[in-house]
């Protein structure tokens, strides 16, 4: 639908430094065909926010983090809340990443709380839901109930600031793909869901993402499904020429 415009957003996860932030940005943004059809995102490490948040000033790409607790401050050893991603310049932040949930134990309550406080922080949630290998006949149960939990909370007002990521656990970092038939089965799947627990407003103005394994070859025809607004992209947007030429498949 053409009043939603696709997001490109790479999760960085635990890698890249300070200065591996800067070539990347550099050599992004030397390969980057800028354009309005599309809204870029960055996912970088805690640390390397602050700099990419000076190199990306004006440049028309968003910032966002990958993770943060839900409390605002506190005991809290070694956690980051939204209001300190928020100030560093974060518009964006990743919640129930499935990695969060198998290595992290956040399970769908505190994925649920996290949300909430990404959006009383005035950050814009990208919630990531998935199902494993074995799950994946019974996919759609799977994903409403994600969908029901992790959602609780957010009501009509708020719902429309949510973006969604359906990633499929046995797609990421695994090297397959789930076909654009099945990405945008499941996707028009979760559109339904939300026009029948919201309205059809909100489901149609709701981004959904497709993240796993997404590469440059393999871009394309996925972000030319009606329902796919968009790609997480998690190891291919390591490499700045891979990301851009992803980006450029939407112009
Ligand atoms: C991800 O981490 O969200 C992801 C989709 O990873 P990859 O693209 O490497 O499968």
């Amino acid at each position: 639908m053409l009043s939603r415009r696709p997001l490109i957003a790479g999760n960085w996860k635990m890698n890249k430094t300070v200065s591996e932030t800067e070539d990347f940005i550099r050599t992004f943004l030397a390969n980057w065909n800028r354009s309005e059809k599309s809204e870029v995102l960055l996912l970088p490490p805690f640390t390397s926010l602050t700099c990419a948040e000076e190199l990306l000033q004006g440049k028309g790409i968003a910032l966002g983090a990958q993770d943060i607790h839900f409390e605002e401050k506190g005991a809290f050893t070694g956690a980051v809340s939204a209001t300190m991603v928020r100030a560093c310049g974060c518009r964006y932040v990743l919640v129930g990443h499935s990695e969060r949930r198998a290595l992290f134990h956040d399970d769908d309550r505190v994925v649920s709380l996290k949300l909430l406080a990404a959006l009383k922080a005035g950050l814009s949630p990208i919630l990531c839901i998935g199902e494993t290998l074995e799950e994946h006949e019974e996919v759609e149960k799977k994903i409403t109930s994600q969908l029901a939990a992790d959602l609780a909370g957010v009501d009509q007002k708020t719902a429309g600031k949510v973006t969604i990521a359906y990633e499929p656990i046995w797609a990421i970092g695994t090297g397959r793909t789930a076909t654009p038939d099945v990405a945008q089965e499941t996707i028009a799947m979760i559109r339904q869901w939300v026009a029948a627990n919201y309205d059809e407003a909100t489901a149609n103005g709701v981004r959904i993402l497709y993240g796993g394994s997404v590469k440059p070859e393999n871009a394309a025809s996925l972000l030319a499904q009606p329902d796919i607004d968009g790609a997480l992209v998690g190891g291919a947007s390591l490499s700045p020429e891979a990301f851009a030429a992803i980006v450029a498949c939407v112009d």
